[in-house]
Parts: C-alpha cells; sequence; structure tokens
C-alpha cells in the first residue's frame, strides 16, 4: 500500500528530485510527527508547483515586537540551523536559503555564523510588518519564509538530537531574557514559574501574556503553560496594552461605539484583506465578510494603526485560526504582501508603550 505521506509529497519530490531524496523527505516527516511537531511542514503549494520556489527566508525580525527567541537560537543552535537550511534547501528544490534581519548585532551574528557557506544573509526595513520576502526581490511570490524554531527543529531531528526549546521572558523583568526549557519538565511551566527563573518582576502587580504583545493571550499567573510557549511578555497590570484588551471583553458594543470606520486598519494590512470591514461585521454581529480572512497572517498591524485603541488583530485572531488550516493546503503560492503602508519599529514599540523594555 502506497505511504500517504509519500502521496502527499507528489507531484514535486517524487517526480522533480527523485525518488531517493522523495524517501528523504518522507522520512524527514516521519521524524517531525514522531516528534509531535506537526504533519506538514511546508506549504501545499511547494509540492503541487514544480521549479517555483527559489528562496527558503528565515526572518530574523519575526518575533513579536519583544523577544529573544531568535538571537539565542542563532547563538546556541547556530549548527542546528545551517543543517536544517540544507536539508531544506536539498529536498525542496530551492535555489538559494538564507537570513534577513534589519537588526544589526544579529546581522553580524549570522554573517559570522554563515561564513564560508551558500547560505545568504540579507539586511531587511527597519519597519514591521516584517516582510523578507518583499526586502530581498525578486523571489516575487516564489519564496518560503519559514521559521526559526521549525529549522532547527529540522537540524535537530536530522541529528537524531531532542529539538531545543527556547521562550523569551521579557517585558517588566529583572533579567529578560530566553529560557532554554529543553531538559525541563513542561508540567511546571507556569508565568510564575518562568518569571522566577528571570529574577522576579520590578513591578508588584503583573500580567503575563503568552504569544507577545498584538495577539498574545492574558495567562493566569500559576496556570500551566502550552508545552510549545515561545513568548511570555510580562506587563505591569495598570499597561495600557491590558486596558485595551479589557475594554474589548464585550467588543461588539465597543466596536459599535468606538470604530470610526477610519480605514486605517485596512491601510496597513500588508494582506490587503480590508479588516476594518470584518470589524464592522463584528460590531453589528454580522457575519464575517468570506473574502478576508483567509489570507490574514496575524501580523498585528492593523492593532497598531488603529486610532480607536481596538486591537483588530486579537478580535479576529479566532475566527482566523479555522482558517489558517486551508491557507497551507492551497495549491498556489499566497500572493507577496503588497505593503504600501510599514510602520518604523521605534513607532511601533512607542504606539504599543513598550520602548522602556526595549533590549
Ligand atoms: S493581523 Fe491580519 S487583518 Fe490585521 S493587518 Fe495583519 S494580516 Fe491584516
Ligand atoms: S482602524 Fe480602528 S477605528 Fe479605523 S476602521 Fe479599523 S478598527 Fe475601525
Amino acid at each position: 500500500m502506497p505511504d500517504p505521506l509519500h502521496r502527499s509529497l507528489s507531484p514535486f519530490l517524487s517526480q522533480q528530485l527523485g525518488e531517493e531524496r522523495a524517501q528523504a523527505a518522507v522520512a524527514l516527516q516521519k521524524l517531525l510527527q514522531s516528534a509531535g511537531l506537526g504533519e506538514s511542514l511546508w506549504p501545499r503549494w511547494i509540492d503541487a508547483r514544480p521549479g517555483l520556489l527559489s528562496t527558503i527566508w528565515i526572518d530574523g525580525d519575526a518575533e513579536p515586537p519583544l523577544g529573544l527567541t531568535m538571537p539565542a537560537l542563532c547563538v546556541r543552535y547556530g549548527e542546528l540551523l545551517k543543517d536544517g537550511l540544507a536539508a531544506l534547501k536539498l529536498l525542496l528544490g530551492a535555489k538559494e536559503v538564507g537570513f534577513c534581519t534589519s537588526k544589526p548585532a544579529l546581522q553580524a551574528e549570522l554573517e559570522r555564523l554563515c561564513a564560508r557557506t551558500t547560505i545568504l544573509v540579507r539586511t531587511s526595513l527597519m519597519a514591521f510588518p516584517s516582510q523578507p520576502e518583499l526586502d530581498a526581490r525578486p523571489q516575487r511570490g516564489r519564496a518560503w519564509v519559514v521559521p526559526v524554531e521549525r529549522v532547527v527543529q529540522v537540524g535537530a531531528l536530522i541529528l537524531k538530537r531532542p529539538p531545543p526549546q527556547l521562550c523569551s521572558v521579557v517585558g517588566a523583568v529583572a533579567l529578560p531574557q530566553a529560557l532554554d526549557l529543553t531538559d525541563d519538565d513542561p508540567s511546571v511551566w507556569t508565568p510564575r514559574e518562568l518569571l522566577r527563573r528571570c529574577g522576579g518582576s520590578p513591578v508588584a502587580a503583573w500580567v503575563a501574556l503568552v504569544g507577545g504583545a498584538l495577539t498574545g493571550t492574558p495567562w493566569s499567573a500559576d496556570a500551566k503553560l502550552p508545552r510549545d510557549v515561545s513568548h511570555l511578555l510580562i506587563l505591569p497590570a495598570d499597561h495600557e496594552l491590558l486596558t485595551r484588551r479589557r475594554l474589548l471583553q464585550d467588543p461588539h458594543a465597543r466596536i459599535a461605539n468606538a470604530c470610526l470606520s477610519c480605514d486605517l486598519c485596512s491601510a496597513f494590512c500588508p494582506e490587503s484583506i480590508q479588516p476594518h470591514l470584518s470589524m464592522q461585521a463584528l460590531g453589528r454581529q454580522q457575519p464575517l465578510p468570506p473574502a478576508g480572512l483567509p489570507g490574514c497572517s496575524g501580523c498585528g498591524a492593523c492593532s497598531v494603526a488603529c486610532p480607536a485603541g481596538l486591537l483588530p488583530a486579537s478580535l479576529l485572531a479566532g475566527p482566523r485560526g479555522s482558517w489558517q488550516a486551508t491557507m497551507d493546503a492551497s495549491d498556489e503560492p499566497p500572493p507577496l504582501p503588497i505593503g504600501r503602508l510599514r510602520i518604523p519599529t521605534e513607532l511601533l514599540l512607542s504606539r504599543l508603550g513598550l520602548l522602556a523594555y526595549q533590549h
């Protein structure tokens, strides 16, 4: 009986790369599955559109506005990153692989790491949302931006090592850092415990957001954290971002009263999916427009842009989750982001009230 994983690789890996590499891809997918790391590593269009993929990028600016995981991964697991990128390049037939970042310190670290290799290190714009596929032309529509954690996982699995797990603990924290939780017992991971390992908080009353500032979820101090936690943002309990979230506990009334229909959220949306229409539908308690949200990347630009302090990215996060799964099943690569407006990083942090927590 044919291996269903093998079928999922055709026609690209089976027909273009040959049986041997297709088998290697199957083995890699199985390793990922057995490690509980998901069924599909790359988007469907890479298999379905032979030869379309030109470049695989790791986005050095992809973390939520504050984060330490990426630099820590590069320093501690640089060799795994190189091995992971090399494996993906071989398996997927990409012409180039590389890193994009706007952070000079990270760029210097990556250039040192990638010296004497064919891995590219490119400078991207210091702006939000980060869009390496846009900055690193001319790979229009043919680039795959892969999360750095996934590449490290691939590198680790190839070398038969357990995939490392790092978690950024940042914000109102005495010693912000990326904790290495690899050999740890997940049952003890709570915000209070991870914060204790970072020297505690200088503020008496704090709230933890799992996942970062723009779309993160408030988490009870002693509640068990998800197994794949990678970002914990600690904020003073009276921080403006938390106040904005509390105001949205009844989003329909708040949107109906506060949404100015100004269209700014849509002007900043890199996917051009018009989140203002979804917000207006939410405010009226009507069904969301079906055309837009499947393309939502969850970047959070709309939340930063909104002058009324609404958080469209957070409010649309729930519906987006169920649509996201269908995106990767598409045979077509996603359109290149349009990026009409991008926000300078300093302005972004200032707008979110996070300038004081910059590293
Ligand atoms: S979170 Fe979604 S709707 Fe908001 S700007 Fe990003 S892609 Fe557009
Ligand atoms: S930016 Fe805010 S106020 Fe303006 S349309 Fe979007 S949700 Fe409404």
